[in-house]
């Protein structure tokens, strides 16, 4: 085997690698299948560059020029499949079709330097087209994304750069050749990873949120809502900021589910929740499902005052979402709130400031339910 077959081989193998590894990759949960676009582009390239391994004839040529213009239009494809858009499929047709009609013609005229230019016509665009859309359209768009789309436009200049030197100082560009050919391999290597990694990113941010959210009502969790009160807690105590505590329960939700069943009971849950949650309207307000049909708001330099007031908004826009409860002596959905504000010299601990809201929350249940009563600091 020659070095030249050698390097062909390689170049081909990495392709093949790259298109088997995408098979070991799932499109995340109700999007489109775009991953096998994926696998179907990098093994078209693997078979263009294994054509080269033989010593091949004009009609080979023309098939392995003809793979990789599919590998290039083949990524447009991907990309457009990946960003969910839909696929302009004749004008993408027809332009292909146009590529490889001039590669095959030249090819078969042996004008080689005009294949070289039609390829710095055709791969600038197609990579151009790549990079826009994952720039620019694909919706969470990640660091891997990112890589990706400046390797597809780095690329596209290389490329034409290279055409350049070939029309103006041919000299120079035969002195490129060989230091070029690592460009395509790099770009396979590049373009192939980072399209894999940002399925993995994809899926890690996924469960990083689920893992972080409450599936009933969209909430944070309570395992969220232990480290943010945690971190708030040594932030307020650090600078000396005030910080107060809103818990919220639900009022006579038990005989609420006895009567109109769970399902209904679910949906109470979310449409509060939705309210709770438009309550936390600065960037730094937090609010979560702290357990059944309890929530909490952690509310970061905020004074009782305010607090309260917030605590009061939130039950009487729950009272009227006018939700239909027979057994509540409102006759409606309601919710009661315990208030609680740090204070350092009675608040030891987190847990202390917890244990306050909840008690005021026990004392509005006890004053008749549906109101706010504020933790006194004694
Ligand atoms: P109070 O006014 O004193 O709070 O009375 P209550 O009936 O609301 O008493 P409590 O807070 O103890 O009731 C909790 C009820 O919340 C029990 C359970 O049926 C209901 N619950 C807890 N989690 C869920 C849930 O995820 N879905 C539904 N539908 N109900 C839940
Ligand atoms: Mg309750
Ligand atoms: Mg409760």
């Amino acid at each position: 085997m020659t070095t030249a077959q050698a390097y062909f081989l390689t170049v081909a193998l990495i392709n093949l690698i790259l298109a088997f590894s995408g098979t070991r990759v799932s499109d995340p949960e109700g999007k489109q299948k775009s991953i096998r676009f994926f696998i179907v582009a990098f093994f078209v390239n693997f078979i263009s560059w294994f054509l080269y391994v033989f010593d091949i004839n004009v009609p080979l040529q023309i098939l392995s020029v003809t793979l990789s213009a599919a590998f290039i239009w083949g990524l447009v494809v991907f990309s457009f499949k990946r960003c969910e858009l839909a696929l302009p499929l004749i004008p993408l047709l027809a332009v292909f079709f146009v590529n490889c009609s001039f590669l095959a013609y030249f090819i078969s005229v042996g004008e080689l330097t005009s294949v070289f230019h039609v390829s710095a016509f055709f791969v600038p665009i197609a990579l151009s087209i790549v990079g826009y859309l994952f720039i620019n359209i694909k919706k969470n768009r990640n660091p891997s994304d990112v890589i990706l789309a400046y390797a597809c436009f780095c690329m596209a200049i290389i490329v034409v750069s290279r055409t350049l030197l070939l029309e103006l100082a041919p000299e120079v560009f035969s002195r490129t050749v060989v230091s070029s050919q690592i460009i395509w391999p790099a770009f396979s290597v590049i373009s192939g990873v980072f399209s894999l990694l940002s399925y993995t990113e994809e899926a890690q941010l996924k469960l990083k949120k689920e893992s972080n959210t409450d599936q009933l009502t969209k909430l944070a969790n309570r395992r969220n809502l232990d480290v943010t009160l945690g971190n708030e807690w040594a932030r307020a105590c650090r600078h000396d900021r005030s910080l107060t505590l809103v818990m919220l329960d639900l009022d006579y939700f038990k005989s609420y589910n006895d009567q109109y069943g769970h399902q209904r009971g679910d949906k109470c849950l979310q449409e509060v929740a939705h309210v709770i949650k438009g309550a936390a309207q600065r960037a730094e307000d937090f609010a979560a499902r702290y357990g059944g049909e309890e929530f909490l708001l952690i509310l970061p330099d905020t004074d009782a005052d305010t607090g309260r007031y917030l605590a009061e908004q939130v039950c009487s826009l729950v009272a009227s979402l006018k939700i239909p409860h027979e057994q509540s002596p409102l006759n409606y959905v309601s919710i009661s709130a315990g208030v609680a504000v740090l204070d350092r010299n009675v608040y030891k601990d987190v847990e202390g400031l917890l244990r306050a809201a909840d008690t005021a929350l026990y004392q509005a249940k006890r004053a008749g339910r549906n109101r706010v009563h504020l933790a006194l600091n004694e």
